[in-house]
């Protein structure tokens, strides 16, 4: 063997195992540079893996080949170089050794292997080198050959090493990947800081979460700017507690962050705090946490808190919020001996919008309602809605005068026209005012004064405010009474009827009579239609009542009709509730039917406020009841203000004079100008007038003088029960005589 290109060999390999890289590429070079240096056909150098060659680089006649298969070890003469862990040479080797098939391929007759030995002194590689004719290394060249032998071990460990690097590479990519896709999946976003360093790890859903650039450096500064402002001082606190060795290292807090986009979200963040401890003390060192994302759970809180605590439709607060504002106002003022103003506002007629126009108009009407009065009011005080279309306000330290002047100002402002839909609507609402302390020191009493102080303002006409008095707690307790009483007053036979005649003022003859109700209650005593008659028709009990009226009236209409006496009319009052009721012209034709009373001799009296409240649906039931042949007279005529258009369009067939015009007709020559007015234009209208309330000859005279057709009154006979009114019939029969 030529000793000096072993020793070449030797440097040159030394040299290039030098160069770190890839081990293959070593091995490749390694076989290539032996095959050269020493001229030998075949340089296979083997890893022994698992009972087997596996060829990492093989040489053959320049050319150089890795990874070039695997065969059993143990056919091989490398089995022996395994064994002995030392240098073997042998000459016709595939003699030796016919099953390694690979040397008889090559057509190898000298073969020489060398070991390379691991840390442990473990066969990891053999490398052999063949050849058609013998060797003739020296002990020397072996002993080089082992030094190479021990270099490629050092290659090989280092194979393995970057493998097995490999393998933790990828199992750690692995649950890297699992890990990103577990927590993209779930929306989570993980940091890690390490206290020493300033920049924080933060995870691409993280990022995500918060709007950070995926290239950004993310830093504490950069956390603590997107907080938002109102949670900052809250979350810094958090961290702060949680850098405490004493206090657990946890974080669990939600608060908000505005996202680069501007959004404001909800995220719950929880993190822990791991600290380096010696003997002396404890150090946070590193916090480590996940995010996620809980706005969509918090927008549904708030949903849930709104809906408890808000009017969803006008967005005003409800009740509860109502007292808990209450409360507060309450105890305040008590503490300042202060007072404050409870109002309860209701809209005049809301449910003919409704009714008329749809509900969706309705509900853009409250809303706009609801945007006026906030307007209106201090940011101290709360408007409610309770519901429909009623409202309570709470006042703090507001007193009489104050409360007068709010009040006045919410009636102008409710009266100011609606252009809602490219429609023009006008409102009114009528204002009850409770005072604390006189009126009440709690909710519920104040709310209830409040409550009844607004039944008086409808009642006194509406658009109008009212401060509650003692006065009407008492007659809301009476009215209470009179609705529960009422409640039976049918059924027990309390109600009847008396009649009034009305007669012809030219000859005096009765030409019709007027029923009014009676009730007569065996503890309340005799009630007034007066006071009975706004409780029922607020109660809308005045529904049957009315009916059983009419019913009862037109039966004796055609009583006294079967006893003989001349034909006559019979006068019926109507309330707005039966008015305005859809049923009412098919409930009237029926009764008539029922009874066998022809439509004319029926009269039905409408006050006047009833007809000019929504005049023109009042003229659409009018005409109904015309077509069924049903008189109409406007009764109370002169205290409501009727348009004259209207009156023209009204198909009635009368008007009544009122009784207050008519009581000072004689001394009060305005009321004589007025009386004598209305005749004139029921005249120019081709309407009858009747006069009401006529008690003195003088009052008669006038009347007569002035033109007017037929008169009621004491004069000529009060209401009278049915017998008497009888008798009087009779008795006007005779003198017809
Ligand atoms: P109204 O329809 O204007 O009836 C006339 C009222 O004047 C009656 O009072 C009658 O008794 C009273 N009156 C008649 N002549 C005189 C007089 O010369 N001097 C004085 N001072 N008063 C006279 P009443 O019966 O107390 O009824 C009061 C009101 O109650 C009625 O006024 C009417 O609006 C209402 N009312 C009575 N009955 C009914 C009914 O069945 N249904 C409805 N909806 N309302 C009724
Ligand atoms: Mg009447
Ligand atoms: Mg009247």
């Amino acid at each position: 063997m030529h000793n000096p290109q072993i020793h070449k060999l030797k440097q040159l390999f030394e040299l290039s195992l030098t160069l770190s890289g890839d081990p293959i590429e070593i091995f490749r070079h390694a076989a290539k540079m032996i095959g050269e240096m020493l001229e030998v056909k075949v340089v296979c150098l083997s890893e022994i893996q698992g009972g087997q060659l596996n060829f990492l680089a093989v040489y053959i006649d320049g050319e150089i080949y890795s990874n070039a298969g695997v065969c059993s070890l143990a056919i091989t003469p490398c089995a022996t170089v395994e064994q002995s862990r030392d240098i073997r040479v042998y000459d016709r080797v595939a003699e030796l050794f016919p099953e390694a098939t690979f040397l008889k391929d090559h057509n190898a007759f000298a073969y020489c292997g060398f070991p390379s030995l691991d840390n442990q002194g473990k066969v990891v590689a053999v490398t052999c080198l063949l050849d058609d004719k013998p060797h003739d290394f020296t002990l020397e060249d072996q002993s080089i050959l082992r030094i190479i032998g021990q270099r490629i071990g050092m290659e090989i460990e280092r194979k393995h090493n970057i493998e097995e690097n490999e393998r933790a590479n990828d199992i750690l990519r692995i649950n890297e990947d699992r890990l990103h896709q577990a927590t993209s999946a779930s929306g989570i976003g993980v940091f890690d800081q390490t206290y020493c360093n300033k920049s924080i790890y933060s995870s691409p859903e993280l990022r995500k979460l918060c709007g950070w650039g995926s290239n950004e450096r993310v830093t504490f500064k950069t956390f603590i700017s997107s907080l938002y402002p109102k949670d900052r001082k809250r979350v810094i606190e958090a961290i702060r507690h949680a850098q405490n060795p004493y206090e657990g290292g946890l974080i669990d807090i939600e608060h908000r962050i505005i996202h680069r986009d501007g959004e404001v979200r909800w995220l719950v963040t929880r993190a822990q705090t791991f600290f380096e401890t010696n003997e002396l003390i404890s150090n946070a060192i590193r916090i480590v946490g996940a995010v996620s994302d809980i706005t969509e759970r918090k927008r549904s809180e708030e949903d849930i808190h709104f809906l408890a605590n808000f009017d969803p439709l006008t967005r005003l607060p409800n009740r509860i919020q109502l007292n808990y504002h209450f409360k507060y106002a309450i105890s305040l003022a008590k503490r300042n001996k202060g007072q404050l103003a409870l109002m309860f506002l209701d809209l005049d007629h809301f449910k003919d919008i409704n009714d008329s126009l749809g509900h969706s108009l309705g509900d853009s009407v409250l809303i706009e309602l609801a945007k006026r009065l906030s307007l209106l009011l201090r940011a101290e005080d709360t408007v409610t809605r309770l519901g429909g279309d009623e409202f309570i306000l709470l006042l703090p330290g507001v007193d009489q005068l104050g409360a007068a002047h709010v009040a006045q100002k919410l009636l102008d402002t409710i009266a100011t026209p609606y252009l809602i839909d490219h429609q023009n609507l006008t409102l009114t609402a009528s204002i009850g005012i409770a005072l604390y302390p006189e009126d009440g020191e709690d909710l519920e009493t104040l709310s209830k004064s409040a409550d009844t102080a607004m039944y008086r303002a409808k009642r006194e006409g509406r658009q109008y405010y009212r401060f509650f008095t003692p006065e009407m707690q008492k007659q809301s307790e009476r009215n209470l009474q009179l609705v529960n009483a009422l409640r039976h007053a049918l059924e027990y036979e309390q109600l009847y009827l008396h009649y009034q005649p009305q007669v012809a003022i030219h000859n005096s003859q009765i030409i019709g009579a007027e029923a009014l109700l009676r009730w007569q209650h065996p503890t309340l005593g005799m009630v007034l239609p007066e006071e009975f008659i706004p409780v029922a028709e607020e109660s809308r009990l005045i529904l049957p009542i009315g009916e059983w009226v009419l019913k009862t009236a037109i039966r004796q209409a055609k009583a006294w009709m079967n006893e003989g006496f001349p034909p006559m009319i019979m006068a019926v009052n109507l309330s707005a509730v039966q008015f305005r009721h859809p049923d009412l012209p098919e409930l009237i034709t029926r009764l008539l039917d029922e009874e066998g009373l022809p439509p004319e001799y029926l009269e039905l009296e409408l006050t006047e406020g009833v007809a000019m409240h929504n005049p023109k649906n009042a003229i659409a039931i009018m005409e109904k009841l015309h077509e069924r042949g049903i008189r109409m007279s406007i009764d109370d005529f002169g205290t409501g203000y009727s348009s004259l258009s209207y009156l023209k369009k009204f198909k009635s067939y009368k008007l009544k004079i009122d009784q207050s015009f008519v009581r000072d007709i004689v001394t009060d020559p305005d009321d004589k100008a007025i009386v004598s007015a209305i005749i004139n234009l029921a005249k120019s209208l081709g309407l009858q007038t009747i006069a009401e309330g006529v008690e003195t000859v003088e009052q008669l005279m006038l009347l007569r003088e002035q033109g007017c057709n037929e008169m009621q009154g004491y004069l000529f006979s009060k209401p009278l029960p049915v017998e008497q009114f009888s008798a009087l019939l009779k008795e006007n029969l005779k003198s017809l005589d």
